[in-house]
């Protein structure tokens, strides 16, 4: 490799024209610190003429109703400051060749009138309305400076405009639009030519990729359509394919350093358990246990994501599995993230098994030091079989005689880092996790690669499907009376307040003075009971308890019975400012409800205005961007009424947030998607998946010369994720 291009590339921003130190001070808060850096600064989005529009379009677009954003280059002839209300409105009048349009701005008017001067050229983007005077009017639309040049290049050639994010950090030192362009352009026109190849040549003459200077150069200043998706694609190529290396290095790493135990099924023990069931497996739960058999079977230490909907019942195949360990003598963990479900598993567990002679506990932060140390020595000795509990499982003195399977319940909400801290107690123990939302298979297969599926696609029989219903705030007095009705038939219920936090004092504080008002007032007919996070374990396990054996008619919580908590008998629940939980959220919660075979009621409660305008479904009213949250947040409440299945749930959450914040991507210990999209680019992650899996299989340790750059930008690039392989 060329020495001199490396140091060109290395060297600070701060040397390059119009930077200067404040400046690359900016750029270094968002991680910009080198030349190399700025290169991979990729515009966020691109301004093409073919899906611009201009007024006539646009007004047309309007009168026919159509909704959504557009797009349209205006140039700025008037702006003014109209006071209504004691209020300042800022209007900018601008216009196209085809005619006027007006954009309007209620906030923020004191740092918005010094944008705009006469003659001054923006790309608007936003969602058109027309005002009573007739005239088409943006609110609050988003805005990017283009200068004449680029506008005159942009009408007559055809040429793409880069948009590159502007953070705060780069507004703070003057930079905008405009001379973040000139700054980036200058870069890729000066330095690009030193970028290094990042793949192997063999690869990218095999997948016809474009090599990684002109990438670069396309990525930033696109002559056409056509070449900027060529680009693109080598970027996403490049990207899952390094990540699918990861994790090809990652399962090597796994298979071969480690000889699992073979476990058969030894005793009747498992039949009689099933005999002893009140109920019969499903179909799909038979499936999913006759594969968890098969891996347990086999020397390979198993390695299999459970997946179901909440309510499928996945506790009980965990179990026969836990049960098929102990047949063949060893013990097991189950491992849960709240406190409250690990004693709800301790309990339900601990009655379906102690009748077979087995040896159940649990362990969890909040129990007494000596009680603790007895748990810890049965676990050392082997007195235990069966051990439950949070994280206090992973601690490093608790020692366990011979762990030969881990469960972990709720996957998501444990890192890739804690999964192997537990697994590292046994000698290959096989590994189960389970996660209630459904991950689109593509995701499974790249992010959580290591892992084999297994889905229970089938609810248990006699189920009934939950009603769900929004109401505003001014309906709960009749809310009140619907649980006192149905508390007389025998129906229990959940009424649920937000905390965002469990630690937050305030809110907890107003969960618990509404708890006093529906115990003293609204519902002081019925036995009512109060859980929150605050409350010792044991605290919250009495209350819990209290409610499964029909002492109350109603639990008053928090989001602590969000994950896992099973409750058959509990058929209505009510979550107050449903608007502030996220959709997966509301259906977790929602999923606490169903479990038994009575029609049960889900009721979201939010603010009034919500409520009406999602149950009228007119949903025409303009929403500014500052409004935007609130369009998700209605489409969020309108998708828990309309759709019951996680499958779909998961569909829309993952829409609105995105993979990362959905399937806990982020905790998964591998490097973010930046530019993938696994839901739309299937084919070429699979085109990746088989490269990387070639490549590895060919070299193992990638120690032919031609994979050297693999090494080097491995290395290089995602040295912290290296940890789980060999080649760091
Ligand atoms: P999840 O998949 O959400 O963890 P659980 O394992 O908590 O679901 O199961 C939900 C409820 O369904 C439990 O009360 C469980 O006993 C019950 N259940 C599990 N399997 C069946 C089945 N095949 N038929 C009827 N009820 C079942
Ligand atoms: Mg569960």
């Amino acid at each position: 490799m060329n020495n001199e291009s490396i140091k060109i590339l290395s060297s600070p921003v701060m040397y390059l024209k119009s930077v200067g130190p404040k400046r690359a001070e900016s750029f270094a808060k968002i991680g910009i610190h080198t030349v190399k850096d700025l290169l991979f600064y990729f515009p966020s989005r691109y301004l093409d003429r073919s899906t611009m529009l201009d007024s006539s379009k646009i007004y047309e677009y309007v009168i026919n109703n159509y909704e959504g954003e557009v797009t349209i280059l205006g140039k700025v002839i008037d702006k003014e400051i109209i006071r209504y209300a004691r209020k300042e409105i800022l209007k900018v009048q601008m216009r196209d060749s085809k005619g006027f349009f007006e954009c309007v701005w209620f906030h923020g008017v004191k740092y918005m009138k010094d944008l705009f001067n006469p003659g001054d050229i923006f790309a608007v983007a936003g969602k058109p309305v027309l005002t009573k005077y007739g005239h088409l009017e943006f609110v609050h639309p988003d805005l990017d400076r283009i200068t004449e040049t680029e506008s005159n290049q942009f009408l007559n050639t055809g040429k793409i405009i880069p948009v590159y994010r502007i953070s705060k950090e780069l507004k703070a030192s003057n930079l905008g639009d405009l001379s973040l362009r000139r700054i980036i352009n200058s870069a890729v026109e000066k330095y690009s030519a030193h970028l290094q190849e990042t793949l192997p040549e063999e690869i990218i003459s095999m997948h016809n990729l474009m090599p990684i200077i002109e990438t670069v150069r396309n990525l930033h200043y696109p002559s056409d359509m056509q070449t900027l998706n060529e680009a693109l694609h080598r970027l996403k190529f490049e990207e899952i394919l390094y990540l699918e290396i990861l994790i090809v290095l990652r399962k090597q790493n796994y298979q071969t350093k480690r000889v699992g135990n073979s476990f058969t099924i030894k005793t009747n023990l498992v039949s009689r358990f099933l005999k002893s069931l009140p109920f019969e497996l499903t179909k799909a739960q038979l499936k999913v246990l006759g594969e968890i058999r098969r891996d347990m079977e086999s020397a390979k230490p198993m390695n299999r994501l459970l997946q179901g909907d909440v309510g499928s019942g996945k506790t009980i195949v965990a179990l026969i599995a836990m049960l098929i360990s102990k047949d063949n003598g060893f013990q097991s963990a189950l491992m849960v993230p709240t406190e409250v479900l690990a004693m709800q598993h301790f309990n339900n567990i601990s009655r379906l098994v102690n009748p077979f002679g087995i040896k159940t506990a649990l362990l969890i932060g909040g129990q007494k030091k000596s009680e603790r140390n007895v748990i810890l020595k049965m676990l050392a000795s082997g007195e235990l079989d069966f051990i439950i509990g949070t994280h206090a499982l992973f601690e490093e003195n608790v020692e366990f005689n011979n762990l030969g399977f881990v469960i972990i319940d709720e996957q998501h909400r444990f890192g890739v880092a804690q999964r192997l801290n537990i697994i590292s107690k046994g000698i290959s123990p096989d590994v189960i996790v389970m996660s209630a939302t459904p991950i689109p298979r593509t995701l499974s297969m790249t992010v959580y690669g290591d892992l084999d599926v297994s889905v229970i696609d089938e609810m248990p029989k006699n189920r009934k499907p939950i009603k769900t219903y929004l109401r505003g705030e001014k309906k709960l007095p009749e809310i009140y009376k619907f649980i006192i009705d149905k508390a007389k038939a025998g129906l229990k219920t959940y009424i649920i307040y937000p905390l965002v936090k469990e630690s937050d004092k305030l809110e907890l504080k107003a969960a618990i003075a509404h708890y006093e008002e529906l115990k003293n007032h609204h519902l002081k007919n019925l036995q009512v009971g109060l859980i929150h996070g605050q409350m010792s374990s044991k605290e919250k396990d009495e209350a819990m308890s209290a409610f499964a054996q029909g002492q109350y008619d109603v639990l008053v919580g928090t989001t602590v019975i969000e994950v896992g908590i099973d409750i058959p008998e509990a058929n209505i629940i009510i979550i107050n400012d449903a608007h502030r939980f996220g959709l997966s959220q509301l259906h977790q919660l929602r999923g606490r409800v169903g479990r038994g075979n009575q029609q049960s009621f889900c009721i979201l409660v939010t603010r009034d205005e919500f409520a009406e305008k999602i149950n009228s479904a007119i949903n025409s009213e303009f929403l500014s961007p500052s409004q935007l949250e609130k369009q998700k947040t209605i489409t969020r409440l309108q998708s828990m009424v309309k759709y019951n299945s996680g499958f779909d749930i998961a569909e829309i959450d993952f829409k609105l947030r995105g993979p990362g914040d959905v399937f806990g991507v982020r905790q998964s210990g591998m490097p973010e998607l930046k530019y993938i999209n696994v839901v739309e680019d299937t084919t070429l992650i699979m085109q990746a998946r088989d490269a990387a899996f070639r490549l590895i299989a060919e070299d193992p340790n990638l120690s032919f010369p031609s994979h050297k750059v693999i090494r080097t930008n491995l290395i290089s690039s995602y040295k912290d994720k290296l940890h789980y392989s060999k080649i760091a």
